[in-house]
């Protein structure tokens, strides 16, 4: 069993190995065992220093990232660009270059644009962490939501997860197939046409249309947010009305009941309640909800844990 990941940089769930997953939800375990303790905190950041570059809005992902990062006591730099030199033009190779010229070891980035975070790991010399570039991936949450799946159900291996909703606009989506994939998980992918990418059941997963049968074959539901903010056009161009999808693709107590045995609810949030599930179910007791932004402390505590290893270090006290 190893205990390095063979990666240098986090950039999507395509490129880690099943042991590189099993490795971070051990060292997860343990992160989940400090953050119960009255003391919180552990030294083992405490000469590495941490930009958190935030190109996109993101609220839970940032907190998320930055509570781990004080958690493991590393120095922290947090940088928007509404508040940076990006708005006055400075190409993005610029701006993480300036802030790497202040010793910064670490990167934790937010982009629009799919495969930034891949082009910013090219071209500067430190390790990456990416925190959602635009459709593609957002890795972390991929690995929260599938530690905890393994919390809940004791394995994730052989459990029926459908991710249902924005599929063509979810990196979430993308991040979680790959994820669940390799640990031996089966994937549905359920949604209206409109909202499912052309060749999905390239991936390796079912494809379904009708969120019933859906419910009827899975052990977990994971309801993606609808992406407003990347749908083009009025904001709905994908679907005639949100009243519509949440009739056709939302989750409310009646149609739950229908289902008529105990399957785990998942969001990665933000909810739009009422529109993919309807509070009564967000707060249902089969619901995991909370438990995947609580462990998403843990487990991007784990992934810079174990990316720091990578990272030479000068232990001599000079
Ligand atoms: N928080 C997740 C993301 O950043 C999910 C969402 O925004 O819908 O992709």
């Amino acid at each position: 069993m190893s205990d390095q990941l063979s990666t240098r940089h986090l950039l999507g769930i395509a490129d880690l190995t099943t042991e590189d997953i099993e490795l971070i939800f051990r060292t997860a375990d343990g992160f989940k065992e400090v953050l119960s303790r009255p003391i919180k905190k552990v030294p083992s950041l405490r000469d590495i220093t941490i930009a958190n570059l935030f190109f996109e809005n993101s609220t839970r992902t940032r907190v998320s990232f930055e509570l781990a990062e004080k958690r493991l006591s590393a120095d922290i730099v947090n940088f928007s660009s509404s508040s940076s030199s990006v708005k006055k033009g400075e190409t993005l190779i610029d701006t993480v270059n300036n802030i790497l010229a202040m010793k910064v070891d670490m990167i934790v980035m937010r982009h629009p644009d799919p495969g930034a975070a891949l082009f910013l790991s090219r071209h500067v010399d430190a390790c990456i962490v990416n925190a959602g570039d635009g459709t593609h991936e957002h890795p972390t949450q991929a690995l929260l939501d599938a530690y905890s799946i393994r919390e809940k159900l004791g394995k994730v291996k052989g459990v029926k997860v459908a991710i249902v909703g924005d599929i063509l606009h979810s990196r979430v989506a993308l991040s979680n197939v790959h994820c669940l994939k390799k640990l031996g998980a089966e994937v549905m992918l359920c949604g209206p046409t409109t909202l499912m990418p052309r060749h999905a059941a390239a991936l390796g997963v079912r494809v379904e249309h009708d969120l019933d049968k859906a419910l009827r074959w899975c052990d977990v539901a994971n309801m993606l947010r609808i992406q407003m903010e990347r749908q083009g056009g009025d904001g709905i161009a994908n679907f005639p009305s949100l009243r519509e999808y949440a009739m056709l693709f939302g989750l409310d107590r009646a149609r739950y009941e229908r289902i008529a045995r105990d399957i785990v609810i998942m969001h990665p949030g933000p909810i739009n309640r009422g529109v993919e599930v309807t509070t009564d179910v967000a707060d249902h007791a089969n619901s995991i909800i909370l438990d995947q932004v609580q462990n998403g402390v843990a487990v991007r505590m784990a992934v810079l844990y174990l990316l720091a290893a990578g990272i030479p270090r000068d232990h001599s006290g000079a």
